[in-house]
């Protein structure tokens, strides 16, 4: 049922077996990406067909990692909307405004995505102890997968996550651990258990298959606007799996021949002025990322110092033609309001981070007007509401 055919480290070029568990290429300490048989899926697949199968993110199954259906562990992620945003676009001045709205996920955010797909491979290569470090939203997205899965469930998580993400790892059975500090300390002290107990980590990037399921929003966005592609896409950026994911789709996409043209979106990566490492590398000209001190920002999502994908990161987004924009917490609240009272989303902060960054390239003249435009709101903002909120 799939093509898959092996991982390579995008570095060395390395292929390895993707029969068996793997995690990051040991040489370069990079990400393996799955790579599948492209020519022999060309001549097979109809892109018609697949469009039309009952929905959610495993229509794409040949062009998923799972070789046996029986292993999927899914709650119905994907398919979700493409929105046209005619109210703020008039505001704005952009007629072909769109939001793909990822906060009707499962567990509410495109986190499932990327859950589903890790927890189903490593569920088909037998793993029965999955754990991660998170910012929040992987975390709970992990809990419910593994539940679902019949996995124990190990999640370790910033003391200062937004309580939701607790509350839904603990709901689902994950056991959690509260760490001072943020996402990288967290993923010292989880490799740490993983090592000593024998847990399996779905840290991003550091097994091949979460970005496998975070592609499968760029497969959707050519098949919604009639396999073409939007011309700007803006995307939140913390650890980059969805924007490292997208970028791949197109090529594979495009290897199947479904794509009616050769155009590609300029990819942008918002992040919070608080933590902005790809922001600065790209705009300094680095290959890689320095690791940001002192992350600090509202946009819990966004506060990942240093992606382990940075590398890959920075030459898709110039290769794409795009750019990195860093927009503070201000920014973030106003454009949260914003898309509330305009069009009645209620976004996660790192999904209003996306409409920030616009007001900021449009107003530098670096979209215009009549440009397909998409913003990535990437999660409900329900789960970031204060314990005890005032308004
Ligand atoms: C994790 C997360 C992000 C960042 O996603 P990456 O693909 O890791 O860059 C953005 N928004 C929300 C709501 C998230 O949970
Ligand atoms: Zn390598």
């Amino acid at each position: 049922m799939s093509y898959l055919s092996d991982l390579e480290c995008l570095q060395c070029r390395r292929s390895f077996d993707p029969t068996t568990l793997q995690t990051f290429c040991p040489d370069c300490s990079a990400p393996l990406m799955p790579r599948y048989d492209l020519a022999r899926a060309r001549g097979a697949l109809d892109r018609d067909e697949v469009a039309c199968r009952p929905r959610g993110m495993w229509r794409w199954r040949e062009l998923m990692p799972v070789l046996d259906a029986n292993n999927i562990v899914t709650l119905g992620e994907g398919d979700t909307p493409l929105l046209r945003l005619a109210n703020l676009g008039a505001r704005l001045g952009l007629s072909n405004l769109f939001v793909k709205d990822e906060s009707v996920n499962p567990t509410g955010t495109f986190k499932a995505r990327g859950l589903s797909a890790a927890v189903s491979k490593a569920k088909e290569l037998g793993v029965t102890k999955v754990i991660i470090p998170t910012a929040g939203n992987a975390g709970g997205a992990m809990a419910a997968y593994a539940a679902r899965g019949g996995m124990q469930a190990s999640v370790f998580m910033p003391r200062d996550t937004p309580w939701p993400n607790m509350y839904e790892c603990r709901v689902a059975g994950a056991e959690v651990t509260l760490v001072e500090g943020v996402i990288s300390d967290a993923g010292r002290l989880a490799g740490e258990k993983a090592r000593a107990e024998g847990w399996f980590s779905v840290s991003t990037f550091k097994e091949p298959y979460r970005v496998e399921g975070k592609k499968t929003m760029g497969y959707e966005l050519a098949q919604d606007f009639g396999w073409t592609l939007p011309d700007v896409i803006l995307y939140p950026t913390g650890g980059g799996t969805g924007l490292v994911g997208m970028w791949k789709a197109f090529a594979e996409l495009d290897a199947l021949g479904w794509l009616e043209t050769s155009a590609r979106p300029r990819m942008v990566a918002v992040q919070a002025a608080g933590c902005a490492p790809v922001v600065d590398a790209f705009h300094t000209g680095a290959e890689s990322c320095t690791f940001w001190e002192g992350a600090r920002t509202a946009a819990s999502g966004l506060r990942v110092p240093k992606s382990f994908a940075d590398r890959i990161i920075l030459s898709d987004l110039r290769a794409s033609g795009g750019t990195a924009v860093a927009v503070t917490d201000e920014d973030i609240a106003a454009a949260q309001a914003e898309l509330a009272r305009a069009e009645g989303l209620f976004a996660a902060p790192e999904g209003a981070a996306t409409l920030a960054g616009l007001h900021k390239l449009f107003a530098e003249g670096w979209v215009n007007p009549d440009e397909r435009v998409v913003l990535f709101n990437t999660g409900t903002g329900l789960k970031y509401i204060p314990q005890r909120s005032a308004a």
